[in-house]
This record gives C-alpha cells, structure tokens and sequence, in this order.
C-alpha cells in the first residue's frame, strides 16, 4: 500500500484540525499523523480517509472518527509501556494509534469476519497487537490486570467485570448510553472496590453488542 506524499500532507491538516478541537496530548497527535489511515479502509473510501469523520468498515461497523480516537486516547494518559485493554478491535486502527503510543495492547472483537481480517492485516503494516475474538463485556480475565481500558462501542452499562480487571490507578474510558448517543465517562479505580467516575460530554458510536449478536 501507498503512503504518498499527499497521504501525509492530508493528514498534517487532519492533525491541525484535531489540535484546534481542543486534543493537547502531543503524543496523541504525533500517532495521528504517523498512521496512515487510508490503510485501513475499503477501497472506496480512500480519497475521504483524512476528514474528520467515521466510516464502514464492513460487518455493519464503523472506524471511528479520528477526533474520538484523539479524545478516547487523551482521556486514557497513555505513558509507554502501559498495558492495554480495549474492547472492539474493529478495523485496528485504534489498537495502532495507542500502540505507536509505546502501549502494549490487547484487544477484542466479537465478529468473526472482523477478528480474522484485522488478525491478519495488522502486521502486514507492522503493528503486532495481540487480537482475540471474545465477548468484550467478559473482559481478558487471563492477562488482567491492566493500567488502562478502553471501549470503543456504546455500552449501555459499565461492566464490573471491566473495573475489575483494572490495577488500583487504573483508567477506563467508556461511553455509556443506549439510545444511540453516550456519555464519554473515565473511571479513575482508587483502591480495590472503589473508583472515581467523570463525564466527558456526549458522542455517538455503534453499540456494545451482547452474548445474543454472536456469529
Ligand atoms: N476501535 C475500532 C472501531 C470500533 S467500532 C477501530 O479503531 O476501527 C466497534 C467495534 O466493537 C466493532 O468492530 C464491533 O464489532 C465491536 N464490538 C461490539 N460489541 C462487542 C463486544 N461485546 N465485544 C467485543 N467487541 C465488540
């Protein structure tokens, strides 16, 4: 794949816009203008690839708009080295934004067709999560605890089970709501049955889907 200069002239001015919407986190941003995000949608998108907004990525989802990636990934002060869970791999872009950010990341997608085409396009460009394909509410109970979670689909409830797999000072961003908008909330876990809960404004994504979606 092409990663021309126009490609990266684009996404100078991406990077712009999203500063401008108020993202600070120069780490964030520098992950932005690094990744080529065209790479990660269909064919018939490409030309669209670096306006800030979402786009289908087959299987009925969306890769989020780069302004909520930026957002989602400032809200969870990523340092290197952090170890990170997120719930809906989708297209994987995510995973590459907080793994250029030095993270080590796990991920989870519960669509077959999904899981199998990110599993094996990742590392053709290079970046090496480690993908599994699961129910996201269940967590990663076998490498848990994390320093930071992150969702990238409405839930309507914050599962537990996510608060718990979180160290004492651990982040988890999640947008809570059903009805096709949600509240960006951080949880800050402050000791082992305790935690700090902050909202950070409404967005739209698609929802967080149950044991009964499964394919
Ligand atoms: N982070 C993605 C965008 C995610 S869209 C990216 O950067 O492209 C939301 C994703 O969550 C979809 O791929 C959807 O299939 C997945 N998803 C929905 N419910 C889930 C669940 N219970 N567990 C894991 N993934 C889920």
């Amino acid at each position: 794949m092409l990663d021309s200069f126009k490609h990266k002239g684009l996404r100078k001015n991406l990077v712009q816009h999203i500063r401008k919407n108020g993202i600070t986190d120069e780490n964030v941003l520098k992950a932005i203008e690094t990744i080529p995000r065209h790479f990660f949608m269909d064919s018939s998108f490409l030309e669209f690839a670096y306006e800030d907004k979402p786009f289908p990525i087959g299987s009925g989802q969306t890769i989020s708009q780069p302004y909520t990636v930026a957002f989602q990934t400032e809200l969870l002060k990523i340092k290197k080295g952090d170890k990170v869970l997120e719930i809906g791999t989708g297209s994987g872009y995510q995973a590459c934004v907080l793994l250029e950010m030095g993270a080590r990341v796990f991920t989870v997608e519960r669509q077959k067709k999904l899981y199998l085409k990110t599993k094996k396009f990742l590392p053709e460009i290079n970046y090496n999560p480690k993908i599994f394909y699961g129910d996201g509410y269940k967590g990663l109970p076998t490498f848990a605890p994390f320093d930071k979670i992150i969702v990238t689909a409405g839930a309507p409830y914050i599962p537990d089970t996510l608060i718990e797999q979180l160290k004492i000072g651990g982040i988890l961003v999640v947008p809570v709501g059903s009805s096709g908008i949600q509240i960006m909330t951080r949880i800050i876990k402050t000791s082992k049955n305790d935690y700090k809960k902050e909202e950070h404004g409404a967005f739209r994504f698609v929802p967080l889907l149950g044991d009964k979606a499964y394919d």
